[in-house]
């Protein structure tokens, strides 16, 4: 990783030098060997401070959104999950292809920081971090789908056991089962909000959650009101989702949120596909719900 961080660097440097883009999305080292962060680097003395290690996991195609309203040219790294968030973003029409460019690397897998950060709080000192962070342990495509200069050898993707395992264990259970599962599942959600905001594919300007006039979603985090906020969560999510994972990765109480957007991804895989979404970028392709047709056989609503 130490030869990817250098030419990170390198690329980084050479392309801020030459004015070709405008800032530089990578990450820099916390306090801690754990505490990797996001950092944008806007000259070719702050890209010195880029590093790429086993801690690199945040999806810096979230972080693009800030930029979304410039005209800059952003530089970025991208690891699959990242650069499938990038195609998330160039299909909403939220980013322009010509306004990036993108450093691939061929990700090994990485370690979680909160989980790193859990372990070393000294409120669970037995807790040793897993070797990879959830999402790595079961990741589709480690490797970049769009991207301008390619890092890296190219990984395999890794899978722990069959793909839906849970969900079809879900699908087995009665609409009572059903609903005692979610209830308990849903129940710690403390309403922070994490999920939304660390994912690429929830990127509306006004947020219905945020709306107070009408308020469409309660604040409470009351049974039905959290699973109000997660089924409408879900519904925005079908077909978009692009398995970063990092929503279940952020949530401060554990939530399996990949349990809820793997039964979208597999219905929307049955009913429309095969369709992953993300895995392609084609120019002015939509995901499967965000398209209709005069001649489709079933009415609008
Ligand atoms: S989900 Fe895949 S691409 Fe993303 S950090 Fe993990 S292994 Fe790398
Ligand atoms: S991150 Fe977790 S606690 Fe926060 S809103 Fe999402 S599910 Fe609820
Ligand atoms: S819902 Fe979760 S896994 Fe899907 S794109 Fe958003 S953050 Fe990534």
């Amino acid at each position: 990783m130490k030869d990817i961080a250098n030419k990170i660097k390198a690329i980084a440097q050479d392309l801020l030098e030459k004015g070709e883009v405008s800032l530089f999305m990578g990450w820099e080292q916390g306090e801690f060997e754990f505490q990797t962060r996001p950092f944008f680097a806007r000259t070719s003395q702050d890209a010195e401070k880029l590093i790429f290690n086993e801690y690199s996991i945040h999806n810096l195609a979230n972080a693009l959104l800030k930029f979304r309203d410039g005209q800059e040219k952003i530089g970025l790294v991208v690891k699959g999950c990242d650069s499938r968030g990038i195609v998330r973003l160039l299909e909403d029409l939220q980013f322009k292809r010509e306004r990036l460019y993108i450093v691939g690397v061929c990700c090994p897998g990485l370690k979680d920081p909160l989980e790193a950060a859990r372990a070393h709080s000294g409120f669970n000192p037995q807790a040793a971090p897993a070797p990879l962070a959830a999402k790595c342990r079961s990741c589709l495509q480690p490797n970049p789908v769009i991207y301008d200069q390619l890092l890296g050898e190219e990984q395999a993707p890794r899978s722990e056991g069959e793909r839906y395992a849970q969900v079809h264990e879900i699908e087995k259970m009665s609409a009572d089962e059903r609903y005692r599962f979610f209830e308990e599942m849903l129940s710690p959600c403390v309403r922070c909000y994490g999920c939304r905001q660390a994912c690429v594919a929830c990127n509306c300007r006004t947020c219905i959650f945020d709306e107070t006039k009408p308020q469409w979603v309660g604040r409470e985090t009351s049974a039905s009101d959290n699973f109000m906020y997660h089924l409408v969560k879900a519904l925005h999510m079908a077909g978009r989702c692009v398995e970063c994972g990092e929503c279940e990765r952020v949530c401060p109480v554990n939530i399996p949120l990949m349990l809820i957007n793997q039964k979208l991804i597999k219905d929307v895989n049955q009913f429309y596909g095969p369709y992953e979404a993300g895995l392609n970028y084609v120019e002015g392709a939509k995901p499967p719900l965000s398209v209709y047709k005069e001649n489709d056989p079933d009415d609008f609503h």
